[in-house]
């Protein structure tokens, strides 16, 4: 059977060893490109052992820098049990808006915590972005145990200021572990350096997540992306978010209810008869009905029912605050539509996880709050979905995204 891919967000507050994780990761694994690891092994060989990660480090930094235009770097490795596309984020408000557009569609997280500093700012409101978005698989490591000398303590210490900060969110960690990305310690094998610690390597950890779960089981959702007219033949195009769709089959357009039928399909000048949740298609109806971006195919007999009113988890990133009445353009898969603000129903604070105010009439930079809106027309959304592009929507103004919420 092939190896499953997972991908894996890497999470954390700043300087707490995110790269150097990742470059550890890569090592272990024998991931690097062909010459990389023989490259910084002659570097280490000539400046000592400290310098082989960090210089690791600075190549990845440096390739982001080169690479501006992208938000998120993706970087690959693989066990004998699963591919991983390790997700990682170049700053704080490119994670979230990443985490928040769905840009990173992550499986799991690893929350890298220090293990001297503990949680920081950053490493609460990252792990509170992570239980929002559902991801319930959440790995967290106290790296740097160099630092505090691998003393159980210290751990123990740490592990329960974080056990505390999780209670107020849905989640919990399916592994919390010691590790040391620059001393390699518990990374693919369990290290005698940490002799109290019992639990698995992060490797390990990581290949004990069961595969994700199967998409192409849950009912069919396909936001039509773009009408291309070619030969005189409309081709509905776009991805595939859950279930597959077949040559034969009846949907219904969403939110117009119509229904149609799927003449054939179009994957890279091939015609198949079936098509799963991920793939990039091109649909060709039966019947000439007039479609256009944003509208939702699905199944029938499981289809969200379209609403002008939706409550939604949201999340604001800009520096103007969010306000009651406010017109707002929301995006949601490949629909967007203008609507409005009606009510905050409460204000809280995404680090500290305190709600703030109820009823309140704004919202501010970094905070999360239950916010109702009221839309021109009917949207597709699906609720408790996080990971399916219908649970989650973008809110822009002046064509800029300003934060982003979760169908609630
Ligand atoms: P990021 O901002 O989270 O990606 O953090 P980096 O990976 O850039 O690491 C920040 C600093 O911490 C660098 O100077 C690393 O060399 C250092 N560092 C990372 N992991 C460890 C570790 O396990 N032990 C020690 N002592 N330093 C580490």
């Amino acid at each position: 059977m092939a190896r499953p891919l997972l991908k894996v967000a890497m999470v954390g507050h700043v300087d707490h060893g995110k790269s150097t994780l990742i470059g550890r990761l890569l090592l272990e694994t024998h991931s690097l490109p062909d010459g990389k690891a023989k490259e910084i092994e002659n570097i280490s060989k000539g400046l000592g052992k400290e310098a082989e990660l960090a210089y690791l480090t600075d190549q990845f930094r440096e390739e982001r820098e080169n690479n501006m235009t992208i938000d998120t770097t993706q970087v690959f490795f693989k066990t004998r049990k699963a591919h991983y596309a390790v997700i990682d984020s170049p700053g704080h408000v490119e994670f979230i808006k990443n985490m928040l557009t769905g840009a990173a569609q992550a499986d799991a997280a690893i929350l890298v915590v220090d293990a001297q500093e503990g949680l920081k700012e950053q490493s609460r409101r990252h792990a509170f972005l992570v239980d929002l978005l559902g991801v319930k698989k959440l790995i967290v490591v106290f790296n740097k145990m160099d630092l505090v000398n691998y003393k159980e303590t210290s751990f123990v210490e740490k592990k329960s200021v974080l056990l505390r900060f999780l209670k107020g969110l849905n989640g919990r960690p399916l592994n919390i572990i010691p590790v040391s990305a620059k001393e390699n310690v518990n990374i693919s094998k369990r290290s005698t350096r940490t002799r109290w610690y019992r639990g698995p390597s992060l490797l390990e950890a990581l290949d004990a997540l069961a595969p994700a779960a199967e998409s192409s089981n849950a009912p069919l959702r396909f936001p039509v992306q773009d009408v291309y007219e070619i030969d005189g033949q409309k081709i509905l195009v776009g991805q595939i978010l859950s279930g597959k769709i077949a040559a034969g089959q009846k949907v219904t357009l969403l939110p117009s209810m119509r229904s149609a039928v799927i003449r054939s399909m179009k994957i890279f000048g091939r015609s198949p008869g079936k098509a799963f949740a991920g793939e990039s298609i091109g649909l060709i109806l039966r019947e000439p009905v007039s479609v256009s971006r944003g509208e939702v195919l699905v199944e029938k007999k499981c289809a969200p029912v379209p609403t002008t009113h939706f409550t939604g988890n949201v999340f604001w990133i800009s520096a103007l605050p969010l306000r009651v009445d406010a017109a707002v353009t929301l995006r949601c898969a490949t629909q967007e539509l203008r609507g409005r603000i009606i009510g905050i129903r409460n204000r809280m604070d995404s680090s500290a996880l305190e709600i703030l105010e109820k009823r309140a009439r704004r919202l501010h930079a970094n905070e999360t709050g239950a916010v109702s809106f009221v839309t021109e027309k009917p949207l597709v959304v699906e609720r408790s979905c996080p990971l399916n592009g219908l649970g989650r929507f973008v809110i822009e103004q002046d064509f800029q995204m300003q934060g982003a919420g979760i169908i609630s």
